[in-house]
């Protein structure tokens, strides 16, 4: 039988609405400060649709742009900037930075109360200790996309594909508080099939597409694929797609995430969700 398809956007609708609700509901405004520095078409599709998108929850956004040629100090001082004013809550910085600019710095400069990303080595941190409320919005999104099949977690073998600080690592973390037993793999592990064909659970975070085939995925796993590849399509454009070998897998998983309306939209909603949290202090 074919996987059922973990739905990102319907769930993602879900928590829309539940945060408009909340931003109704409170007494004061949410907002989110978003930075972008220098031309970079992917940041600036994003911020207007972060704009769309939060005006339609009750969100207030504001942009601040620094040009191209700016250093690592006025970005800074800007993010210390937003750090200091009281009337704002919430903070993200766009990736990618121009080049030289050591994107690593700069978040870990945004104060941890108003980093709604997670980025900040501080929320990283968090998650060791069980805080859910600033953690890093696709970790949260994937966490949230298993826990809506109904998966018992703890008990169960959670491989994840793909190990950096902000995803891959983030994602085990949270499995593990989950009390599932987790196995981190990564571009030098050994025998990557054997060990995915044992999980309940596995992700897939390492930007490859078609890393994940069928032969890799035990029957009625969970398959969640975090993955954004941009690759040639066949009517000569880009198209995008994940980790995972979608069609082929989906006949042997029991339910499986979609990329593009998987993780992504998720991951969104899980900013919104963030912005909210901030808000309160
Ligand atoms: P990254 O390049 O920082 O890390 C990739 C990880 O995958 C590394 O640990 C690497 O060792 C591992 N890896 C690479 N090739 C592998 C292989 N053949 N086998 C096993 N492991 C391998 O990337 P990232 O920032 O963690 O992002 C990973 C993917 O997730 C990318 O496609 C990215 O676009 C996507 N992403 C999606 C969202 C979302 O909202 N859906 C958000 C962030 C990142």
């Amino acid at each position: 039988m074919a996987a059922q398809i973990i739905d990102g956007k319907q769930l993602s609708f879900a928590v829309r609405r539940q945060v408009a609700r909340r931003v109704a509901e409170f007494g004061h405004s949410v907002r989110l400060d978003a930075v972008i520095v220098g031309e970079d078409r992917g940041a600036d599709i994003y911020a207007h649709n972060q704009r769309k998108t939060c005006a339609a929850v009750g969100i207030e956004y504001h942009l601040h742009r620094l040009p191209t040629e700016v250093g690592y100090n006025e970005i800074a001082d800007l993010v210390i900037g937003l750090n200091q004013d009281d009337s704002v809550t919430a903070i993200m910085v766009h990736m990618p930075l121009p080049d030289g600019i050591e994107s690593e710095g700069i978040q870990s400069l945004i104060d941890p109360v108003k980093d709604v990303e997670g980025v900040n080595p501080a929320n990283i941190g968090n998650i060791v200790y069980g805080r859910r409320s600033l953690v890093p919005c696709t970790a949260l999104a994937s966490l949230e996309m298993i826990e809506s099949t109904g998966v018992e977690l703890r008990g169960s073998r959670c491989v994840i594909v793909g190990a950096s600080n902000i995803v891959g690592k983030p994602i085990a973390v949270l499995l593990m508080r989950a009390e599932a037993t987790v196995i981190s793999t990564n571009k030098h592990t050994q025998g990557l099939d054997e060990i995915c064909r044992t999980a309940d659970v596995l992700v897939s975070a390492a930007g490859v597409p078609g890393l994940i085939t069928r032969d890799m995925v035990k029957s009625g796993a969970v398959v969640v694929d975090v993955g954004i590849n941009r690759i040639p399509g066949p009517d000569g454009g880009n198209i995008t797609v994940g980790d995972v070998a979608f069609d082929e897998v989906r006949e042997v998983a029991g339910h499986l995430s979609p990329v593009p309306g998987g993780v992504g939209p998720m991951t969104v909603a899980m900013l919104l969700r963030n912005t909210c949290e901030a808000s309160l202090g």
